[in-house]
């Protein structure tokens, strides 16, 4: 994917974990650099590990089990509501491989690594996959971010809703 669809899940995530603005900023933030975390592993092609490699994009960082690990560091936090930050964070991060798997190209996702480094996609693959790198920055990177853009429409109408609440509310501030 080209991140577009990814940081859909974060922005509404954050938006709907906050209570005040304040806080939401706060999880926005958080949730969107953990719905992006999983490419982190694109350093992999720097490192000449494979691509098929359980180390290799979409590997172990894009499995649900590096997610549920994402949920557990969240709970060292001590604060009184750390369970459902750590739930979100843990839904948020595995969020990233399952919609990866929804794409149309590539190799599949590690999903259930270290039980098996296989790789899976979804039976119904509707999102365009995203040229890695550089490549974004083309008429086929463009193509796929209009695509995701008009795609998550329904998350970002999610994410917007608690501000919108807030605004009519009277209590959008601090
Ligand atoms: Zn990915």
């Amino acid at each position: 994917m080209a991140s577009l669809g990814h940081v859909a899940v974060g922005v509404a995530a954050g938006s709907w974990r906050g209570e005040r603005a304040r806080e939401r900023v706060v999880y926005i933030v958080l949730f969107t650099a953990l719905s992006l975390l999983p490419d982190a592993d694109v350093i992999a092609f720097a490192l000449d590990i494979p691509y098929e490699h359980a180390f290799g994009h979409r590997g172990a960082s894009h499995s649900l089990i590096a997610a549920l690990a994402i949920g557990a560091l969240l709970l060292v936090r001590p604060a009184p509501d750390r369970m459902k930050t750590a739930a979100f964070g843990a839904i948020v991060t595995a969020s990233h491989g399952l919609l990866d798997a929804l794409t149309d190209g590539g190799l599949g996702v590690a999903l259930f690594w270290p039980f098996t480094d296989a790789r899976y996609f979804a039976p119904w693959r509707p999102i365009p996959v995203a040229p890695i790198g550089a490549g974004l920055v083309s008429s086929r990177g463009l193509y796929v971010m209009a695509v995701e853009a008009v795609m998550f429409t329904p998350l970002w109408i999610a994410a917007a809703w608690p501000w919108i609440r807030a605004l009519r509310a009277g209590r959008g501030g601090t």
